[in-house]
Parts: structure tokens; sequence; C-alpha cells
């Protein structure tokens, strides 16, 4: 490795992956400068950009181009195959045209578009967060710190959706303000992140001294939070201070169209969401979607006439994707998405984000462009804390050695949590499939890239090493459980059976996109 990284003539920590392209650009007092300049221009002239077509399209085309440089450059010295650089292209470009059809259609409040392009565009996805923090954390860890974390403050919901991955309802399980405030504060401080996902339970339903999430945002306004949420709280006043705050934006949840969001989420709720998504438009609030993915809709939501439906006519501009995970209230196996279905959403998903540039993320088939799994404190990754402040690898994997609350009460810090042999041995794990391997090395499979999902025996073995405790029963039934666990492992080796020439052929050794067509009809 150390001969890898002195030929290709580049520091281990980027060799590492620690400094990314659009960091190495930025590295430079000069092109810093250069940097906080034009997106200072970027944010003045946006509302002309929004009006005068030809200074868009030649803005476009500028960013463009240095997007192709920066990928054709990383196709000689990364680290990543070939076609994860390529999937990091396109997702790039689609990022590009999303943020210009946002300007077009006049869709961002001026402090929307001051929070998009001054904290998330440049602070959080070309800067990384605070680089000087984040340097003084790989001195002493010799690891870069996480980017993020997900954060549920509250279990409570106003809603009662079949299979609920929390379980949520009426319940008072909720993080006290203090903890709140003080997790976004730490991991600012600690890990220099910027970015904060806020889920639930219900976010908007959260009030813990008389302080909601967006007196969060409102209080860390040099930080963007992305808020998964049901929509149905989303009134007038709701939307009005979204668009005065600029730096949070809400996904909000479906599972298709009509029928299927009111047979989950119950009837009349689709109705009130296309409210909630009124009123954002309106007060030009920059907003999604949260889908979950089943084996009865993954089709629908991907189809033309759905991604028409909330792209073009109700103003949606990104959207997540997930799979349903066997987890939660009434888990089952029977909702997730076959392992051909997947490989045909991965073929879906990669065609809108091609041909049409729109913003999707598939949190499983999109491993390539997070460089697979973001769990357990990776570096660039998260850790996720629920309402009762049990830390967890990751929102879908419900075991946790530490609580927050205890960890505080000890003196402890978000270092020392980070710092847990669980979350370690998980790194470890990320390390070993692929994440920071040289591209000449054994390179793990990205399309399959969770391990509680798609190598659930590994994932199990760790839980028998570790023994964190069950975040709840389900949690707690499902360990529990053997035909859960054969019928996983069960489904993992069909998916990396299916998966694995498509990895190889499309990523490893690209040679054309005839293969993905064969494999996934
Ligand atoms: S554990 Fe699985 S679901 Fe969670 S971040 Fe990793 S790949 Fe994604």
């Amino acid at each position: 490795m150390d001969s890898q990284i002195r030929n290709r003539g580049f520091s281990r920590q980027e060799a590492n992956g620690v400094v990314p392209i659009g960091l190495r650009f930025y590295r430079s007092r000069a092109r810093q400068a250069l940097l906080n300049v034009g997106t200072g221009v970027l944010i003045r002239i946006g509302p002309s950009l929004a009006s005068i077509k030809p200074l868009r399209k030649v803005a476009v085309h500028l960013a463009t181009a240095r997007l192709r440089a920066g990928y054709e450059e990383a196709l000689k010295v990364s680290h990543r195959p070939p076609g994860v650089e390529r999937d990091r292209f396109d997702m790039g470009l689609a990022i590009l045209h999303t943020v210009e059809r946002a300007l077009a259609r006049d869709r961002l409040s001026d402090a929307t578009l001051r929070g998009m392009l001054g904290i998330l565009l440049k602070d959080i996805l070309i800067r990384q967060g605070d680089w000087s923090v984040k340097q003084q954390f790989y001195a002493t860890h010799g690891s870069n710190p996480p980017d993020f974390l997900l954060i549920s403050p509250c279990k409570t919901c106003n809603l009662h959706c079949i299979g609920c991955y929390a379980d949520s309802g009426p319940t008072r399980e909720k993080l006290d303000w203090a903890v709140f405030d003080r997790l976004v504060t730490e991991a600012h401080e600690l890990w220099g992140a910027r970015f904060f996902v806020i889920s639930g339970g219900e976010p908007l339903a959260y009030r813990s001294d008389g302080r909601g999430v967006l007196d969060l945002a409102e209080r860390h306004r040099d930080c963007f939070f992305l808020m998964y949420t049901n929509g149905t709280l989303i009134n007038d006043g709701v939307a009005r201070r979204m668009a005065e705050l600029g730096n949070i934006t809400p996904a909000i949840s479906l599972e298709g169209m009509r029928e299927r969001t009111d047979e989950r989420r119950g009837a009349g709720v689709f109705d009130q969401i296309l409210t909630a998504m009124a009123r954002l438009r309106r007060e030009k609030v920059f907003f999604g979607l949260s889908l979950t993915a089943t084996r009865h809709n993954a089709e629908e939501i991907l189809s033309d006439e759905f991604v028409d439906f909330f792209f073009e006519e109700r103003g949606a501009l990104y959207a997540w994707i997930f799979h349903y995970m066997p987890i939660g209230r009434s888990f089952t196996l029977d909702l997730m998405p076959t392992p051909a279905q997947r490989l045909r959403m991965w073929q879906r998903v990669w065609e809108l984000i091609r041909q049409r540039h729109l913003f999707l993320a598939d949190f499983w088939n999109s491993g390539t462009v997070s460089d697979g799994c973001i769990s357990a404190g990776r570096a660039g990754g998260y850790l996720y804390v629920d309402w009762n402040g049990a830390v967890s690898p990751c929102v879908f994997a419900p075991y946790s050695p530490i609580n927050i609350n205890e960890a505080y009460a000890q003196g402890k810090t978000l270092n020392d949590v980070w710092a847990e042999p669980f979350f370690a041995d998980i790194r470890a794990w990320q390390h070993e499939y692929g994440f920071e391997q040289p591209r000449e090395g054994r390179h793990g499979n990205w399309l399959t890239p969770c391990p509680i999902r798609d190598h659930y025996g590994e994932f199990r073995q760790l839980l028998a090493l570790h023994e964190p405790d069950p975040i709840d029963e389900n949690a707690r039934q499902a360990l529990l459980d053997e035909g859960y666990a054969r019928g996983l492992i069960a489904y993992d080796e069909a998916l990396q059976a299916l998966s694995e020439p498509l990895w190889e052929q499309r990523y490893l050794y690209p040679d054309g996109a005839e293969h993905d067509a064969q494999a996934t009809e």
C-alpha cells in the first residue's frame, strides 16, 4: 500500500480517501479564497441565474466541465474502481442539474439559497466540514471522524403506519432538549460536522423545554438539517419558518400514489401531504421525498407516473429511497424487495439519475457513491442516536452498546461513544470489505454494501461478540428468531449471486452496459 501511495505521488491521507477531490482543490489558500468569492458571487447572482437562462446555461456548462475534469483525473489517480468513479460523476451532475432546476423554477427562498450554496454546497459538500477539527481528530485517532449524526429526538408520532421501522405511536419517549442540542454542538466541535439528519417518530411533534426541531435549526445557523417527516404537521407557519431559516429541508414520506400511501399511513394522508407540498412550494422551501420500497411498491415509486407527478408537478427536488428493513413493528421478511427487484431498482434509479439528472439516493443501491456502508461512525459516515439516547451504528441496526444520557452523566463525550469496540469492529469490517482499499486489491461488492442486511451472518457474529443491547422488544425478538436469521442469510446468498457479475463487469472492469440488462431480467 505504501509504495502505491508513493508511486501515485500523494499522501497516505489522500490515498485513503481522507482528502477527496473537492477538498484537494480547496486546500490551497488561493483556491480557498477563489471558492469563497465564487460561492459569494453565486449567492448574490442566484436570483439573476433564476431569470436569465443563458447565464444559467453558462454556469452549468462551466460546472459540468469542472466535474468532468475531476472525473477524468480520478480515473487516473483514484483508489476507487472505475465504475464507482463513474457513478460519483453522474451523481454530481444530477446534483448540479437539481440546483439549476430549482433556480430556473424560482423554487428557493433567499435564505434557502444562502443555506444551500453557503452551507450545503460550500461548507459541507466541497469543504466537507471544518477541516482543522478533522485534522485534529485524525491526529488523535488515526482516522477521519464521522461527517454527521442521525438523531431521532422523539418516538412519538401522530400517525400509526403499518410496519413502522421505529414502532412509533403515542409515547412520551424523547431526548431532553439539553442532550439534543449538545449532540449537535459536540459533533460540530469534535468532528467538524455541519450536517445533521433528523428522524423519528415525527420530528415536528418533538417538544422539550418548549422547543422543537426548528428551534434547533435556528440555534445552529451554520449547520444544515435534513428532516424525515410524514408531512402532516407542516402548516402555513411551519412552512414559512423553514423558508426563513433556509438551513433545513424536509423529506416527506410516501409509499407510492394515493392508494398505497393511504393504505399504509392512513386514510386522507396523501391529500395532507399534497397540501403540505403546496405550502412548501409557495414559501420556496427546498424539499424532497422519502420512499420506503417494499415488494409491493418497488416498481410504482420509480415509475414515470410517480416521478413526473412529484418532481414535475408537485415540486420535489430529490428523493431518498429506503428498502423495507425487517425491523420495527410487526417485522417480516416478506415485505423486503426480492433480490431481483432490488437489482431492477438499481438499474432504474441509475437510469433516472443519468438520463433525467434527478437526485435520487438509494440507501443500499447507492453504495458506490458513499464508498460503501457509512454506519458506525466511519470516516465520512455517521452514528445514530434514538429518543432514549441509545446510540446504534445505523438507524436500521437496532443494537446499541452505549447510551448517550449515561455517557454524558459519566463525563464522556461523543469521541468516547465513537471509540466503542462494537462500532470499531464494524468499521474494521467496512475497511476489510472495500473502504479505502486500493483499486488493484481485493474489493468487496458495493452493490451489497450493508453488514446488517446483505451480510447478516457476519453481522450476527459481531452481535454475539459484543452483545449490544437491542433497542426494543422487536429487535430482541429478531435476534432470537432462527427463521429470521436463516431467511436473511438465504436472501443475502441469492442477492450476492445475482449482483456479483454485475459488480465485476460494470464497476471493476467496465466494458459496456449489456450485462446489467441481462442480470435484472
Ligand atoms: S448498516 Fe446498512 S443501512 Fe446502515 S449505513 Fe450501512 S449499508 Fe446503509
